[in-house]
């Protein structure tokens, strides 16, 4: 079946960014690869495939839904580490095929250690301290309890790891909060010291956190947005360019989406296009519609906003965008016809349409363009 869009990952761009980011860590530091949210849009199965060609071996997800797909793709050769959801239904799977994951409260410990007794097995499990995100995590109060019942059901517990998670780390204007967090997290390291017990390892960095706060790589960082090309926020862009001599984004976008011409239609002037009267034709035009849609993940906030790519030139979306379609002006451009190649994201001759202008554009973050990617557009690994 022939497919309204199609998305490719970029193998070389993701080679790069991944000896960027082997540079920025330190020597023994693991990297576990963040793909929740289908792989920031990548398309979780295709991604967790390259990355793991490329000799990545250990991911982080969000829950158990993403853990089987990773564990599906790549079996047991690698580590997978669930950061948020586990259902009580759901533990006797993650134990028994050896997923590692979070643990923030007494209850979900408690039902760990049942459930690995009913198996005769080890329950993974990485305990979430609360240093100041008031999310998820145990406070100060509880861990030496939770340190003792740890020791008290070795048998039945592998301690792997002791981790937290940043409140804002990509914005200086949230700095205070985040040191606090870091001294919170070496206070709970001591409390399960006191105890008799360490973790395997310590983690706490995400992206910005890797970048901004070196110390806080430790024995693993979770790297999402960076090693898709991407950064967290300007602000980490420019913190790390003004370290260099080079001014260069050193980093390259791993993901592009193309779709093609359906339509070319001519319009009078005066006459509306699309929904609406939200655009006007002020002059004949000619109008092209493209098989995609704020269904796709093309947010309709882009109406008469988003930019794509036709025929090597940059061509602006007008009207609002449908459910499955949008209506692009190529009034200025000759021989433009049905089927022709549209770049929703990426570059066509000497252009570009970046991650980030969406963001400009419509004040959505990266994070948030990249993940509302529908996931039954097709991905596909280009070598
Ligand atoms: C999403 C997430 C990360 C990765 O964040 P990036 O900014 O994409 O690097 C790390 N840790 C946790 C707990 C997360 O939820």
């Amino acid at each position: 079946m022939h497919r309204n869009s199609i998305i490719e990952l970029n193998q070389e761009a993701y080679q790069n960014n991944l000896s960027f980011l082997k540079k920025m860590l330190g020597k023994n530091v693991i990297f576990s690869s963040v793909v929740k949210g289908n792989a920031y849009g990548h398309g979780i199965k295709e991604f967790v495939t390259m990355a793991y060609n490329n000799g990545v071996n250990h991911f982080s997800v969000f829950d158990v839904e993403e853990a089987k797909i990773v564990f599906d793709t790549l079996g047991n050769n690698v580590t997978i580490m669930i950061m948020g959801f586990v259902a009580d239904e759901d533990l006797h799977w993650a134990i028994k095929n050896n997923i590692e994951f979070f643990v923030f409260e007494r209850y979900r410990l408690a039902m760990a250690i049942k459930t690995a007794k009913k198996i005769k097995s080890k329950a993974k499990i990485h305990i979430e301290i609360e240093t100041g995100m008031n999310r998820t995590g145990f406070t100060k109060k509880e861990l030496s309890r939770v340190a003792k019942y740890i020791i008290k059901e070795s048998e039945y517990i592998d301690f792997v790891g002791l981790c937290t998670h940043y409140a804002g780390a990509e914005s200086i204007s949230n700095y205070y909060r985040v040191e606090n967090q870091i001294k919170l997290f070496k206070e709970a390291v001591a409390v399960f010291k006191e105890n008799g017990i360490e973790p395997k390892i310590k983690h706490t960095a995400c992206s910005a956190a890797s970048m901004m706060f070196p110390e806080t790589q430790m024995d693993l960082v979770r790297i999402g947005i960076l090693q898709y090309g991407l950064w967290p926020s300007q602000e980490v862009l420019v913190t790390y360019l003004n370290s260099k001599k080079k001014k260069t984004d050193p980093l390259q976008r791993v993901i592009s989406w193309k779709s093609e011409i359906m339509n070319v239609k001519h319009v009078k002037s005066g006459e509306f296009i699309g929904y609406g009267t939200s655009y006007m034709a002020k002059e004949h035009m000619k109008v092209a519609t493209i098989p995609l849609g704020y269904s796709h993940g093309y947010s309709r906030s882009l109406s008469n906003q988003g930019r794509v790519l036709i025929e090597g030139k940059r061509c602006g979306v007008i009207g609002t965008i449908n459910m499955n379609m949008l209506t692009i002006d190529v009034s200025e451009i000759d021989n433009v016809k049905k089927g022709d190649e549209v770049v929703i994201i990426g570059n066509q001759g000497d252009l570009a349409i970046t991650v980030a202008s969406f963001g400009e554009l419509n004040n959505q973050l990266n994070y948030e363009f990249l993940s509302r990617i529908s996931k039954s557009i097709p991905r596909k690994i280009i070598e």
